[in-house]
């Protein structure tokens, strides 16, 4: 432990944002990262509290506590206060593949479970992890570790997000060949095209392949296997498959004028907009530039939508956060925008603020009907405000009569979350699915075809980067041992 009365004596630091009127005028990242005597001091409010409810990590009713990938958070903090700077960055590598991402982007769920936030702001585990990485990188101590042995084993993986990244990197260290098939332009999965570039810089991202890379493990894009490749190639050419191809299958809206021109699902506009801004080939732009938008559904995807929506120069943007229907709507205790200790207020309603002067967020409204011009274009949304009713079987959300609303708008923005993968893969490959994911044995990656696995968003529904990490160095470690007895056995 580094000091021992540090958290006595110091106050949590969040990082310093850039002024946001400011940052509105580019995509570069809004937050810095500590400078090396924040993060020293920082890290000496880690009370070294004996059970390290922060590093254990669990599932408690699908959300995490403490880290899904057991980061080694009071190692790291004591090596920090003590200026060992590569020892802590040795240290947080053990168990994490991709410190850059998870130091941008994750929740966080190890600072929830801190044991300082009993009684205090908690320690700021995430900022000091993205310190540690990206001295390192500054540093010049992270170099290709180019794998010394080859067992002849080849594994596909099938998905470049951060499950299929992990996967590739573990495989790949452990000496198997391993081939990343991606049917974007460029590897990432939805930490390319889907986080905009100010929560996380594409150079990031594209530096991390790049060292992949280097270490071996070739990347094949443009490329959906099951279209430009078979599934049978894939079968014939490789020991074993690992299906990582996420869940972005959006859930509509299925209400009245629904079909109107204008009406976008988030995940086209943001991977648009990215693509335009990287001058990849898209087919086309989506500029909301001086247009009324109103984005329905309270997650992180619309706040993203938001901020993206802020850069292009909209007219004015607002965030609706009750889905349509139970059972998606918020919890009561927290109505906006989702369990506090996970989502705070985010960047973009900052910006917005900055911006328009008012908070863009409205909650407990229900969409009624989306209104069209004679040119079948979206020109307004029709809402009514709602109450939340609980009952002994279970709570629903009632309309309140008279509270009818009509709010212009020249684009409407659908951000209510996914309905799990695309199974037409998993056919080809005969995957068994169930809800629209890859149906497997609970804490086992293996499907019920020999020799194909199924990690990240396409096995547990759409969730976190961490959780997507968790699960390709989970997968690498149950194909290492697939391709271990097949040896034996063969
Ligand atoms: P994905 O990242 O979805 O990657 C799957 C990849 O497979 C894609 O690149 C896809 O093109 C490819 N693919 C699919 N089918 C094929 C095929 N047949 N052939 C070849 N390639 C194929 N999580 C956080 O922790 N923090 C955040 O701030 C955060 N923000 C988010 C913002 C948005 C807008 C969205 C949509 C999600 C966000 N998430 C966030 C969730 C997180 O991004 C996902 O949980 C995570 O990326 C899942 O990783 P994955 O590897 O399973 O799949």
């Amino acid at each position: 432990m580094g000091k021992k009365t540090g958290f006595m004596e110091y106050e949590r630091m969040e990082l310093r944002e850039r002024d946001p009127k400011e940052r509105l005028n580019d995509w570069e990242e809004f937050s810095f990262s500590f400078t090396d005597q924040e993060a020293r001091i920082q890290s000496a409010r880690c009370m070294d509290c004996g059970t390290p409810f922060c590093h254990i990590g669990m599932e408690i009713n699908g959300s995490a506590s403490g880290c899904p990938i057991h980061n080694l958070i009071p190692e790291w903090n004591d090596l920090v206060y003590r200026g060992k700077w590569k020892e802590a960055l040795d240290r947080l590598l053990k168990t994490n593949n991709f410190p850059e991402f998870t130091g941008r982007i994750c929740p966080a769920p190890c600072e929830g479970s801190c044991t300082l936030g009993i009684t205090d702001p908690p320690v700021a585990i995430k900022s000091i992890e993205r310190k540690i990485i990206d001295k390192g990188f500054e540093m010049g101590w992270i170099t290709p570790r180019i794998p010394t042995r080859r067992t002849g084993k080849r594994v596909a993986i099938i998905g470049s997000g951060p499950a299929g990244l992990a996967a590739a990197d573990i495989l790949n260290q452990m000496g198997h060949s391993v081939t990343v098939y991606e049917k974007d332009e460029q590897p990432g999965g939805l930490l390319m095209y889907g986080i905009p570039n100010m929560k996380l810089d594409k150079r990031i991202v594209q530096r991390r392949v790049r060292l992949l890379e280097d270490e071996g493990i070739s990347f094949v894009t443009n490329t959906e296997v099951g279209e430009q490749i078979s599934t049978e190639e894939i079968q014939r050419n490789f020991d074993s498959v690992i299906i990582a191809t996420g869940a972005q299958k959006q859930r509509d809206l299925r209400i009245e004028g629904r079909d109107a021109s204008g009406v976008i699902f988030a995940m086209d506009y943001l991977s648009s907009t990215t693509k335009q801004r990287m001058n990849s080939n898209t087919d086309r732009e989506i500029n909301l530039h001086d247009k009324h938008v109103i984005v329905i559904g309270g997650g992180d995807t619309g706040a993203d939508c938001v901020a993206t929506a802020i850069r292009q120069g909209c007219r004015s943007v607002v965030q609706f956060g009750k889905h349509p229907k139970p059972p998606f709507a918020r919890p009561d205790h927290t109505p906006w925008p989702a369990d506090p200790d996970i989502f705070t207020v985010d960047y973009a309603h900052r910006e917005a603020e900055a911006v328009f002067g008012t908070d863009p967020r409205q909650y407990l409204i229900q969409t009624k009907k989306i209104l069209k011009d004679e040119r079948g274009h979206v020109k307004g949304v029709l809402t009514v405000d709602t109450k939340k009713i609980v009952t002994e079987k279970g709570v629903y959300f009632e309309q309140i009569r008279g509270t009818e609303k009509i709010w212009p708008a020249d684009c409407v923005l659908i951000a209510i979350g996914f309905e799990g993968t695309y199974t037409r893969l998993l056919k080809q490959f005969g995957v068994d699915s169930e809800n629209n994911l890859a149906k497997i044995a609970s804490g086992k990656y293996g499907t019920n075809v020999e020799g194909i696995f199924a990690a990240g968003d396409v096995r547990r529904g759409q969730s976190l980067v961490v959780w997507a990490i968790r699960e390709g160095r989970e997968v690498a470690e149950e194909v290492d041992q697939y391709l271990k007895e097949k040896t034996e056995l063969g």
